[in-house]
């Protein structure tokens, strides 16, 4: 049995473009879709097992990447966009007819990740995003509903895309929070 993780990497995925500097996202409504483009290529793509991302229906994994939050613009029918939860940490903004996520975006300037936005590449019809790297927060598909007895399956079937599971972040990104908070310790 093939485990399934996300239809964007289930088959496989190509490596991004060298080249490539950006494109448009469009969420699922058939009638004045939500446009936001994104003028830059994107960064630390990965499969996220946490509750909070937009996955697609029946997928475990949401797939997200970063990018500047310079490089994002709502260019089209923005009046559907609303915040899904204005208390966390990262804002999401959601059309609100059709529930995707546009992108994501973290107004606390403290915040070690400030500055970068969060978007969903496969809701773009280009080609050569940035590919995902490794997945993270792998143990939390399990309070999105899958039974702790497939996890075994699910991380050797991320090894076998290569996208290596973490619990969190990806040691680079671990490192890059605690660099800040130590840093921000010091004052
Ligand atoms: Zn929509
Ligand atoms: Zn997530």
């Amino acid at each position: 049995m093939t485990v399934s993780i996300h239809p964007s990497v289930d088959n496989g995925f190509q490596p991004g473009s060298d080249s490539f500097s950006g494109g448009t996202l469009q969420c699922k409504c058939d009638d004045n879709p939500v446009e936001v483009t994104v003028s830059a290529q994107t960064a630390h793509d990965h499969a996220c097992g946490c509750t909070k991302c937009w996955k697609p229906e029946g997928a475990q994994f949401s797939v997200v990447a970063v990018v500047s939050r310079d490089a994002i613009g709502v260019t089209s029918n923005e009046d559907k966009l609303s915040i899904v939860d204005a208390d966390a940490a990262i804002q999401r903004y959601a059309c609100r007819d059709c529930g995707v996520h546009m992108y994501g975006r973290i107004e606390n300037q403290g915040h070690p990740l400030y500055g970068l936005d969060f978007v969903h590449t496969e809701l773009s019809d280009q080609s050569g995003w940035s590919a995902p790297e490794f997945a993270g927060f792998v143990s939390s598909i399990i309070e999105g509903g899958t039974d702790p007895s497939n996890m075994d399956a699910v991380r050797s079937r991320l090894r076998e895309l290569g996208l290596e599971p973490y619990d969190c972040l990806s040691p680079p990104i671990m490192d890059l929070i605690a660099t800040h908070a130590a840093n921000s310790a010091k004052g």
